[in-house]
């Protein structure tokens, strides 16, 4: 199989690549090729347009192809294509890292950059427990994750997330972490649109496990404000705020995984913002260089920054970092990515939108497969029965089904997610309404 008409080469092209989270040997007897994209289309390479219904992977939130963040690559490119950030600084990091303090909450005004939001929320850890170490508290080490939390695949983010999966065969991992149960329960909040408003007291777990470790043992408590790759879960209403009034009583830093929520998916930069919760950290990446160039990072209290500048002048303060944080070419394409957010009111459009999508994807409740639907922001999950405990083969027949639609959205576990780019029309957002339903009941029938 050639891989692209511009792109001859030996059949075995196809085994080289090991791609990540996919079934390699089934895509690889049927692969599905990209070739182009623009704005909220795909190119396939045998010349389909697909509609884009989950943003790339939660991070195109411009659409693709945007004329002004490709010019800015390519200039960036141009001038400095590199720069070695344990030496040297340049204009474009400081420049960005000031931007997202202004746009983050608060005082959160320091950044850390990194390459992916993997990266972000092993960065996170490591930095809760340095400042830790610094203020003479070395001894509050344990960390507080989420059932159905999702923060990468680094070890740090494995341990703190609550996937078995992404767990099982990677060894003992992280020790000293323990989990919160997760917020949803469908008896109690099926098709709400928005928070629910049934589950705040689920933060008040977070005393169980300060009466089993000790508050001077814990160090940080993790969650996404609104969990997305594991089903698009919004927080029940008043459930981040008691959870932030449990990490003061205790002296727990909390930290936010923005990956997904950050940079307008739920009509906000942050979700932050829109719960009027400030945490102590914020992690992101994904939407900041809208997928073009891989960016992460963590943003933090100015305090924590801080504490970690307190030693002598010369010395390195944080024995952390990668060979590409403040990567030129992603800061570059990060900056262009926020002018546009700015220029085309985005943020503001996905919340003006908010209650188009809800409506549109609700109108889905009627198709029999559907057990459950939730919507927030421009995120939707869809539970589908045909999924529940179907395992691969029923992951196959819904990725054809869609497939079939020209659609591209994301299956989790028996969950179906949809988080199109800030761009979309009310046009469009019907169309990935109508395509999903289609696609709903194709998978009925297959399966
Ligand atoms: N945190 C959250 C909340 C995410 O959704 C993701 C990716 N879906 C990550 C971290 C990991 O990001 P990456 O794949 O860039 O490492």
């Amino acid at each position: 199989m050639l891989l692209d008409a511009s792109m001859p080469g030996p059949r075995n092209d196809l085994d080289a690549w090991w791609m990540p989270f996919t079934a390699n040997r089934a895509f690889k007897q049927a692969p599905r090729m990209l070739a182009g994209a623009e704005g909220m289309h795909y190119r396939s390479a045998d010349g389909r347009r697909i509609l884009d219904g989950i943003a790339g992977l939660w991070c195109c939130n411009a659409g693709h192809n945007r004329a002004p963040i490709t010019a800015a690559i390519r200039d960036q490119a141009g001038r400095l294509d590199y720069a070695p950030p344990f030496q040297f600084g340049h204009a474009g990091a400081f420049a960005l890292a000031s931007r997202l303090g202004a746009l983050a909450p608060a005082d959160l005004d320091n950044v850390f950059f990194c390459n992916s939001g993997s990266e972000a929320a092993d960065t996170a850890l490591k930095i809760a427990l340095a400042y830790r170490h610094t203020r003479g508290e070395g001894g509050r080490t344990r960390f507080v994750g989420r059932e159905r939390g999702y923060h990468g695949v680094g070890f740090g983010g494995i341990a703190v997330g609550g996937l078995a999966n992404n767990r099982k065969v990677f060894g003992p991992g992280l020790p000293g972490v323990d989990h919160l149960p997760h917020t949803y329960d469908r008896a109690r909040q099926a098709f709400t649109k928005g928070e629910p408003d049934w589950g705040a007291h689920l933060a008040d777990d977070l005393e169980r496990i300060v009466a089993l470790h000790d508050a001077s043992t814990l160090c940080a408590v993790i969650v996404e404000p609104m969990a997305g790759s594991t089903g698009v879960l919004p927080p029940p209403k008043g459930y981040l705020q008691r959870l932030r009034a449990l990490c003061d009583r205790h002296g727990l830093l909390l930290i936010f995984d923005e990956v997904i929520t950050g940079f307008g998916r739920l009509g906000h930069a942050f979700a932050a913002e829109r719960y009027g919760v400030v945490p102590d950290m914020i992690t992101f990446a994904k939407g900041v260089t809208s997928g073009t160039v891989p960016l992460g990072g963590v943003i933090v209290r100015k305090d924590i920054y801080a504490t970690l500048m307190q030693g002598p002048a010369e010395a390195v303060e944080l024995f952390h970092g990668y060979t590409y944080s403040g990567h030129p070419l992603a800061c570059a394409a990060g900056l262009a990515t926020l002018d546009l957010y700015r220029d085309e009111g985005l943020f503001e459009r996905a919340r003006a939108l908010e209650p188009v999508f809800a409506e549109a994807v609700m109108s889905l409740r009627a198709i029999p497969e559907v057990l459950d639907i939730r919507t927030v922001g421009l995120a939707a999950g869809i539970d589908l029965a045909p999924l529940q405990g179907g395992g691969s083969r029923a992951y196959a027949a819904m990725v054809a089904a869609f497939r079939d639609q020209d659609l591209v959205l994301r299956a989790a576990g028996d969950t179906i997610a949809l988080s199109p780019p800030l761009i979309a029309s009310e046009a469009e957002l019907a169309d990935l309404a109508e395509r999903t339903a289609r696609g709903i009941r194709a998978v009925g029938e297959k399966i």
